[in-house]
């Protein structure tokens, strides 16, 4: 094995982008599961977003959430806004870490908010501008940045032009968001590659869907890369908007299952990530995908 990265920060997406993806579950199984969450020795939680109820009703009590969470000092709690609006909302809220999100697919983009990948890029400027003087960081995620479920492929040239963009006009840092589960290990190396040789000095993040079950392949070959910095969601909660029945992100159980086996530190404790995924799964009243929820951690015995 190439040098891996000795230790990855996890920023744990399963309250957001988990659950924006499941049918509505109410604010206080929300609350337990941030909570749970909180002692797992994750780092970083990505609590709410702040959108429209009409466009994503499973986060409108976004505030109602945040204020009723017992939050945990050593956590960093993020929100998510696709607009100006919804920053100001997250700012408002005590939020002193903010994702907003372009797509590098300009149809998926016009979809998503009305707005061309451009006008996005604009309305993102002032959004960081904003955030910095309230002393918040502003991160861009670059969605659809392995394909879009409209225009098929996007050029590597062209994420990372969309990506340069908000690097240029403030972003402290970036993440990739492979939204449909288009990506395999090549294609994150190209992408990867090309982003580092432009911006070495700008902070990544990933962010996987196991979609095509690729999602743990491909953070592999980001961390041969010397990536290290991940999404995941608790249980492999929430889905695909493209796909129904679709898996959601890659499961933060199973993350920090194979990542800590190769000598990664994650500083999550896998027994409490693991009962915080059984919880996830009775909140959400479904089987999730997750195989380390099912067979526990490879270690596990049984009874002769
Ligand atoms: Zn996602």
């Amino acid at each position: 094995m190439t040098d891996l990265p000795g230790h990855i920060s996890v920023r744990e997406v399963g309250p957001r982008d988990g659950l924006q993806n499941e049918d509505p579950v109410p604010a206080a199984a929300k609350i337990g599961l941030i909570e749970r969450l909180s002692h797992t020795g994750v780092s970083r939680i990505e609590a709410v977003s702040f959108v429209r109820p009409e466009a994503i009703p499973q986060m409108a009590d976004a505030d109602e959430v945040w204020a009723g969470v017992d939050r945990a000092a050593p956590v960093r709690y993020s929100a998510l806004a696709p607009n100006l609006r919804g920053a100001r909302r997250a700012l408002d809220a005590g939020f002193t870490e903010v994702e907003v999100v372009v797509s590098a697919s300009d149809t998926h983009n016009r979809k998503n908010v009305n707005r061309s990948t451009a006008q996005s890029l604009d309305d993102i400027a002032v959004i960081i501008d904003e955030a910095h003087q309230r002393g918040a960081s502003c991160q861009v995620i670059v969605s659809t940045a392995w394909g879009c479920p409209y225009e098929g492929d996007v050029p590597v040239e062209r994420v990372v032009a969309v990506a340069g963009r908000a690097v240029a006009d403030g972003a402290d840092s970036v993440s990739f968001g492979d939204t449909t589960g288009m990506a395999t290990p090549g294609r994150v190396t190209a992408l990867v590659g090309a982003f580092r040789s432009a911006h070495p000095e700008v902070p990544l993040n990933l962010h996987f869907h196991n979609t095509r079950g690729t999602g743990l392949a491909n953070v592999l070959a980001a961390l041969e890369m010397g990536v290290d910095d991940f999404d995941a969601s608790v249980g492999g909660l929430g889905g695909c908007p493209y796909a129904p029945g679709a898996t959601g992100n890659i499961a933060t159980e199973e993350l920090v299952h194979m990542v800590e086996d190769m000598g990664v530190r994650t500083g999550v404790d896998l027994a409490a990530m693991i009962d915080a995924a059984a919880y996830a799964e009775r909140i959400v009243g479904r089987v999730l995908p997750s195989g380390v929820l099912r067979a526990g951690p490879r270690t596990r015995t049984i009874p002769a």
